[in-house]
């Protein structure tokens, strides 16, 4: 049964004065599966505030963690950016959701598509033993307004370095360009196949599953351009190829 446990704020990573990373002690958390997410909440007037994020940290951690930016106008997220090391809050156990590799059926590869927060499933997906013996080729697509917008770029490297034929790592930025980096959104770069050009790797029905976290408008707009290249969205009564996570 869900219940709210204690935690408190082990560190905290800012990667530019919006993006933020926590980290949580949590005595008792229970086991859960890389892609989960859970609900984080503070208590004001003995009411909890609370709303999902996505685990960043893999399942044999020992902190949790969470990656977030702070919305205008938002009601917590402006306040979970405030907190400091040594702070408490609750966080719901256990972690639930379905943007987990036991629903993703097996193929050649694997593409992670995220704009972002909605990288943090994928970063937590990255972390485990099964997604590297289930999938041959795994590709992180990385959309962000800016390179200062990426984060966890050290984590990426290091799998760069000891999966070099295997990790792909496309970071795509909207509004700067970088030699030889993309410029632009993802759905766009799908479509033309600049993407698929620069890591020298087709996405088909036939080799490819698909994983979508992050806006909206990029989840909407590369479904439709998915569904356009034969790909179709995987429900356990009707398997697919595109599995997704919506945050709004
Ligand atoms: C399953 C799930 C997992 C989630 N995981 C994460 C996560 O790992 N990291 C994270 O930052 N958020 C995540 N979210 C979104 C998060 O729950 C909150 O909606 C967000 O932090 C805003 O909360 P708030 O109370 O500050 O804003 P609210 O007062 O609830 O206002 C919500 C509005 O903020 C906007 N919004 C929500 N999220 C974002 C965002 N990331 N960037 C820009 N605008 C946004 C939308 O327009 C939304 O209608 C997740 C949501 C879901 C449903």
């Amino acid at each position: 049964m869900a219940q709210w446990l204690d935690a408190k704020v082990a560190g905290r990573t800012d990667w530019n004065d919006h993006l933020f990373s926590l980290q949580f002690e949590c005595a008792d958390f229970p086991s859960f599966k890389a892609g989960q997410f859970t609900k984080i909440g503070v208590e004001r007037d003995g009411k909890i505030l609370s709303r999902p994020y996505s685990l960043v940290n893999g399942p044999e951690s020992q902190y949790l963690e969470i990656i977030a930016v702070p919305v205008a106008e938002g009601l917590l997220s402006p306040k979970l950016h405030q907190l400091q090391v040594g702070d408490e809050l609750k966080i719901m156990a256990p972690a639930t959701g379905f943007l987990i590799l036991d629903e993703v059926p097996a193929s050649q590869d694997l593409w992670l598509l995220a704009t972002g927060t909605g990288v943090g499933p994928f970063l937590s997906i990255l972390q485990t033993e099964q997604a590297w013996q289930k999938y041959q080729h795994i590709v992180l697509v990385y959309g962000a307004r800016f390179n200062q917008d990426l984060a966890y770029l050290p984590l990426i490297t290091r799998w760069q370095a000891q999966y070099p034929e295997r990790f792909h790592f496309v970071p795509v930025v909207s509004r700067e360009s970088t030699d030889g980096q993309l410029q632009g959104r993802i759905p766009p770069l799908l479509e033309s196949q600049r993407i698929q050009q620069q890591i020298n790797l087709s996405l088909t029905a036939q080799n490819s599953q698909v994983m979508l976290c992050g806006n909206p408008d990029m989840i909407n707009d590369s479904m439709n351009i998915l569904t356009a290249m034969g790909l179709s969205k995987h429900l356990r009564r009707s398997p697919g190829q595109i599995s997704m996570e919506r945050y709004w």
